[in-house]
């Protein structure tokens, strides 16, 4: 006896918002590459089709142009949404503080209300700027943080503490199986040249021979995360059964002095610049780097890749992308 021909196994659909920024773009690779078909959903605002112009032809990829402070309805079905939709870029997200508070929280509003009707699972972006300048270091995610809420972050950083309420509220309510990433600063090919955050700047201004950019006394510290190891982490996030119930810090522990990625950037490239000093942005956070037991606990997950590996690689990137040709130097 003949088999029955099996019928077609429908391929899991995702949904990224803010698809064609510099994360988003990543995600979308990797979940065309891992089978998913996807839908990429951006408004352009810190970004551009350009950006996802290489994917245009797959089968599996779709593009709406949308601005999630509207409503989203779709026909099809989603089986998983990654809000990713905000600007990230701190000139960027104060250039309109309205419209970055309202994508944070009507937003994310609309695509967990999108995810109900859908039964679809959730991960929303959420940042270590949820901590503000933080008085624990490094920081855990059951540290409260330290925000102004007056101040000129307020509308990024109060926004994504907002929309973490409304995730967890999503899930209290069985609403939504609702997960919430912490990001720790992230870099890597694809970050706009021009967004004004820290990696890029210094990139481009050595590139261009201008001076670097130390905004204060350069004394203060990030913690640089490559953007493999953050897409792995939101993968592991995603796709963890049962939902931890409680915000995930992703981010590569390494602390560095911004003078000290200076430094790292000049002995990577020849270039004429030097360092020139700037005020100090209000409420700049002094010190950050994360605690990710938790995500090695609860995911398995630690970074791969170190600043030393990851910014030669980045460097790379934009010097074929701005068309540079001098040589990259290895000191
Ligand atoms: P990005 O600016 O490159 O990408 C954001 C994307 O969202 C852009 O394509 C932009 O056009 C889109 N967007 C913004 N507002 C929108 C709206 N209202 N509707 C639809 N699309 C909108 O930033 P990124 O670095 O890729 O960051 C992605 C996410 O990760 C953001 O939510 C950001 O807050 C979070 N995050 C990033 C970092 C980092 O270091 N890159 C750190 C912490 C958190
Ligand atoms: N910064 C700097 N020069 C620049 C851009 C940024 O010294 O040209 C500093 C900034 O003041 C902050 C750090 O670098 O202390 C990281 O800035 P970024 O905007 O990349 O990220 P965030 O402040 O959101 O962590």
């Amino acid at each position: 006896m003949l088999d029955k021909p099996k019928a077609a196994r429908r391929p899991r659909t995702s949904l990224v918002a803010g698809g064609a920024g510099f994360v988003g773009s990543h995600l979308c690779d990797r979940l065309l590459a891992e089978g998913h078909r996807v839908l990429c959903v951006d408004s352009y605002l810190t970004s551009s089709p350009e950006t996802v112009a290489a994917l245009d032809n797959h089968p599996n990829f779709r593009r709406i142009e949308h601005d999630i402070c509207q409503p989203l309805a779709l026909d099809e079905a989603v089986d998983e949404i990654y809000n990713l939709a905000c600007p990230a870029s701190p000139p960027l997200y104060q250039a309109d503080p309205f419209h970055t508070m309202m994508t944070s929280v009507v937003g994310t509003g609309n695509l967990l209300q999108l995810a109900a009707r859908h039964g679809a699972r959730f991960l929303q972006a959420s940042t270590s700027e949820v901590y503000g300048d933080p008085l624990q270091h490094p920081q855990q995610e059951d540290y409260w943080g330290n925000v102004n809420c007056t101040g000129p972050r307020a509308c990024y950083d109060e926004g994504k503490r907002a929309a973490e309420a409304l995730c967890f509220d999503s899930l209290r309510l069985g609403q939504v199986d609702a997960r919430v990433v912490r990001i720790f600063n992230t870099y890597g090919p694809r970050m706009q040249p021009n967004d004004g955050r820290i990696v890029s700047n210094l990139i481009v201004q050595a590139l261009k021979g201008e001076p670097l950019t130390i905004y204060g006394d350069g004394e203060q510290t990030r913690s640089f995360c490559y953007v493999s190891d953050l897409v792995e982490g939101l993968r592991r996030l995603m796709a963890v059964d049962p939902n931890p119930g409680v915000p995930v810090n992703i981010g590569n522990p390494g602390e560095f002095t911004i003078l000290e990625l200076a430094e790292m950037v000049l002995a990577l490239m020849p270039t004429r610049s030097a360092l020139i000093h700037r005020p100090l942005p209000a409420d700049d956070p002094q010190r950050r780097r994360p605690d990710i037991s938790r995500a090695e606990g609860l995911l398995g997950w630690r970074p791969q890749v170190s600043l030393a590996e990851g910014l030669p690689r980045t460097i790379d990137w934009f010097r074929a992308t701005l068309g540079a040709t001098a040589p990259l130097v290895r000191r």
